[in-house]
C-alpha cells in the first residue's frame, strides 16, 4: 500500500515547476543520500524525462534539493511530530490532509486559514465530492473503508449519511467566474433549475437584489452579480449542508452584511452551514463555531477542534493553538500595533471643491475636502457608487460638470478586475521603465516573498499570487496617487496583513497618498488613517461626504446597517456584536454603532 508519512517529514514537488530537461535532475545529482548510493530521490524514466520521485523513508531532510531546484519546485517539511495517517492525498510527493472539521446541524460553523492549505480539498470531502484515499493515493477512495476508518467518531455519521444519500448538500462554489463556462443560460432559468417553489424563488430575488438582472445571461453579468446568483441557487436547492466557499469575494461591504444576516435567518435544527470565509468581521458576526485549517501552503493542512468563535478567531491571530499545544505561525497579529500615524501626514498633497458629475443617468456628489502627504484613505461604500469617478475627477483626468480641476496629477491604478498581460513573467512585468526600483528592491520584493514566483508566467498564477503582483505593480510606479481597488480579494487573513503593511510603509516613504477601497471592514480599519464613505444608490445616485475619521464614517455606516461593533480587549479588533445583545442594545442607545482603538 502506498501511504506516506509514518515519517517526519513531507517532500513535495510542484509537478507543473519540475522541468528535468532543463536541468538535468539537479536535485538527484546534489542529494547526499543518492550519492551514498541510497535511491532517497528516484528516477524511473530517465529516457522520457519523467519527474523525480523522493521517497521520504530515505530522505534525511536536509533540504539541499530544495535550495538548488532552479524552478524551485521542490518543499521538503519537517514537521517535527508524528503525525497519524492522512486522511487524503493525491498522489506521490503532492498534497496531503491530515484531519476533518466538524459539522453541527442546527449551527453556522466557520473555517479559516492560509490559501493553499486545503480548506476546499476538506469541503470537498465533508459534501461527498471527493471520497477520501485515507492516503492510498494509488487507489481511490472507497466510502466503506473511511466509514470504518472513523469507527467510534462523531463524525462517521456523516460518511454512513454521505452512504445513504441520507445528506442532501447544497454547495456555493469558490470560483463564482466560472459559472458562465458552466451555464451559459438566462438567470431565471437558472434558478428555475434549482427548486419548483416559485414563491421561494421570488423571495430569494427579492433578498439578494436580483430583480433588474434576472432576465440577463450568465455572460452578461459582474462577478458580484454572479456570486449572488450563486449565492440563491445554493439556498434555493433543498438541502440539509449548506457549504459557502467565499461568499464575500465581489460582494460590497454591505452586501456581505445582508447576506450574512440572511444565512442567519436560514439556519434551524435541521440544518447546518459551513462556510470557509477570509473576512474576519463577516466570520466573527455569522459564526457559531471557528475551526482552524493549518499547515503549509501546497503541501499539507490540518484541522484544530471546534472552538467558539471568538476563541478560534483570537488563536488563529495569536498564532498558537492552545488545547493543540501548536504554534502555527511565529508572530501574533495585533491590531493596536498596527495603527500607527505619522506627522508628516498633516502636510496637503490635494485639495479638491465640491465636485458635480452626472454621466448618464447617474449622479455623483461629492464634497470638498483634502488629500494629505504619506496617508492613506479607505473607501468604502456599495459598488456602482461612483468611486472610480471620483477619483478621475480629483486626478483631473475627468473634468467635474460644475467646476475645473487643475491637477495634474500622476495616478497609479489597480483595478478591481486585474488586468495584466499574462504573457509576460512577473519579471518582465517589473522591468517597465516607470518602475521605482529602490523601492520595489527595498519594500516589496522580499516582503511579498516575489522571488519564488519571479519567472513564471501572469497567466499561471494562482488568484491570490496574481493579487500580490497587482498590489506590487501599482506600488511599485512612480506617481503621486495610488488608488488601489480590493486589494484585499483572494487573499488570506495574513497575506492581507502583510500586503496593508507593505502598502503602508510604501506610501510612508514615498510621501505620496493612497485610496484604497475595499469591501472588508477589518483591513478598511487597519491600513486607514481616515475613511470616505459613499452612500446613494449604485446606479443611480452617489454622494460622498468630507473625508472623516475611522470611527465617525464607520459609525455612520453602521447605523445604516443597523449593527454594533465592540472591541476585543485581547487583540483589539473590531468584533461585531450579536443583533440584539446587551452590548448591541447599549451601543445603539448611544449612538456607538462602532468602537475603534
Ligand atoms: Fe530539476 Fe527541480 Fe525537477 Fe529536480 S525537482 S528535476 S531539480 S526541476
Ligand atoms: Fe535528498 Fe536532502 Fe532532498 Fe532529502 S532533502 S531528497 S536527502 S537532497
Amino acid at each position: 500500500m502506498a501511504k506516506s508519512t509514518k515519517y517526519n517529514r513531507i517532500a513535495i514537488i510542484d509537478k507543473d515547476k519540475c522541468q528535468p530537461k532543463a536541468c538535468n535532475y539537479l536535485c538527484h545529482r546534489v542529494c547526499p543520500p543518492v550519492r551514498m548510493g541510497e535511491d532517497a530521490i528516484e528516477i524511473t524514466n530517465r529516457d522520457n524525462w519523467s519527474q523525480p520521485i523522493i521517497n521520504e523513508e530515505l530522505c534525511t531532510g536536509c533540504g539541499i534539493c530544495s535550495n538548488k531546484c532552479p524552478f524551485g519546485a521542490i518543499q521538503i517539511i519537517n514537521i517535527g511530530v508524528d503525525f497519524s495517517e492522512p486522511i487524503h492525498q493525491f498522489s506521490i510527493n503532492s498534497y496531503r490532509l491530515y484531519s476533518l472539521p466538524e459539522i453541527e446541524k442546527g449551527y453556522i460553523t466557520g473555517m479559516i486559514g492560509r490559501n493553499g492549505s486545503g480548506k476546499s480539498t476538506a469541503l470537498n470531502i465533508l459534501s461527498g465530492e471527493l471520497i477520501p484515499n485515507l492516503g492510498n493515493y494509488k487507489e481511490k477512495g472507497n466510502i466503506d473503508k473511511v466509514i470504518e476508518y472513523y469507527r467510534g467518531k462523531n463524525i462517521q455519521k456523516h460518511f454512513k449519511d454521505i452512504k445513504n444519500k441520507e445528506i442532501k448538500v447544497s454547495y456555493k462554489i469558490q470560483k463564482v467566474e466560472d459559472i458562465p463556462k458552466m451555464f451559459n443560460k438566462k438567470i431565471i432559468d437558472l434558478l428555475n433549475m434549482t427548486t419548483n417553489d416559485k414563491d421561494n424563488i421570488k423571495e430569494i430575488i427579492k433578498e439578494l437584489e436580483l430583480e433588474k438582472i434576472i432576465n440577463k445571461k450568465t455572460t452578461e453579468i459582474s462577478g458580484g452579480e454572479l456570486q449572488r446568483i450563486a449565492i440563491a441557487a445554493s439556498l434555493l436547492k433543498k438541502s440539509n449542508i449548506y457549504f459557502f466557499d467565499e461568499y464575500t469575494t465581489f460582494l460590497d461591504i454591505r452586501q456581505r452584511f445582508k447576506i450574512a444576516k440572511l444565512l442567519r435567518k436560514k439556519i434551524n435544527p435541521e440544518k447546518a452551514i459551513f462556510l470557509i470565509e477570509h473576512d474576519l468581521a463577516i466570520l466573527d458576526y455569522l459564526s457559531d463555531f471557528t475551526q482552524i485549517m493549518f499547515g503549509q501552503k501546497n503541501a499539507y493542512g490540518m484541522c484544530s477542534n471546534k472552538k467558539s468563535t471568538k476563541k478560534g478567531i483570537n488563536e488563529f491571530l495569536d498564532g498558537f493553538l492552545k488545547e493543540e499545544n501548536i504554534r502555527i505561525r511565529k508572530y501574533s497579529i495585533d491590531f493596536a500595533s498596527l495603527k500607527i500615524t505619522q506627522d508628516f501626514k498633516k502636510n496637503i498633497l490635494t485639495e479638491y471643491p465640491d465636485m458635480k458629475k452626472k454621466l448618464g443617468d447617474f449622479e455623483l456628489d461629492i464634497k470638498s475636502a483634502e488629500i494629505r502627504k504619506g496617508e492613506i484613505i479607505g473607501v468604502i461604500g456599495p459598488n456602482a457608487i461612483g468611486k472610480s469617478t471620483f477619483i478621475k475627477m480629483v486626478s483631473g483626468e475627468m473634468k467635474p460638470d460644475n467646476c475645473n480641476i487643475n491637477n495634474n496629477l500622476k495616478i497609479s491604478y489597480k483595478s478591481q478586475y486585474i488586468e495584466l498581460d499574462k504573457e509576460k513573467t512577473v519579471e518582465e512585468l517589473f522591468l517597465e521603465k516607470d518602475i521605482d526600483y529602490d523601492i520595489f528592491n527595498s519594500e516589496i520584493k522580499g516582503q511579498l516573498d516575489l522571488e519564488k514566483i519571479i519567472q513564471q508566467k501572469i497567466s499561471e498564477l494562482s488568484g491570490g499570487e496574481l493579487q500580490k503582483v497587482a498590489i506590487a505593480y501599482t506600488i511599485s510606479k512612480n506617481a503621486d496617487i495610488y488608488l488601489i481597488d480590493e486589494p484585499s480579494a483572494f487573499l488570506d487573513v495574513e497575506q492581507k496583513l502583510i500586503i496593508s503593511n507593505v502598502i503602508k510603509s510604501v506610501i510612508n516613504k514615498k510621501e505620496k497618498s493612497a485610496l484604497i477601497v475595499d469591501h472588508d471592514l477589518l483591513f478598511i480599519d487597519q491600513i486607514s488613517d481616515r475613511v470616505l464613505l459613499f452612500e446613494g444608490t449604485p446606479s443611480i445616485k452617489g454622494y460622498a461626504n468630507e473625508i472623516g475619521t475611522i470611527e465617525n464614517s464607520f459609525n455612520k455606516f453602521l447605523k445604516e446597517q443597523n449593527m454594533t461593533f465592540r472591541q476585543d480587549p485581547q487583540t483589539k479588533r473590531p468584533r461585531a456584536n450579536k443583533e440584539g445583545s446587551q452590548k448591541d442594545k447599549e451601543q445603539k442607545r448611544d449612538n456607538k454603532y462602532y468602537y475603534s482603538l
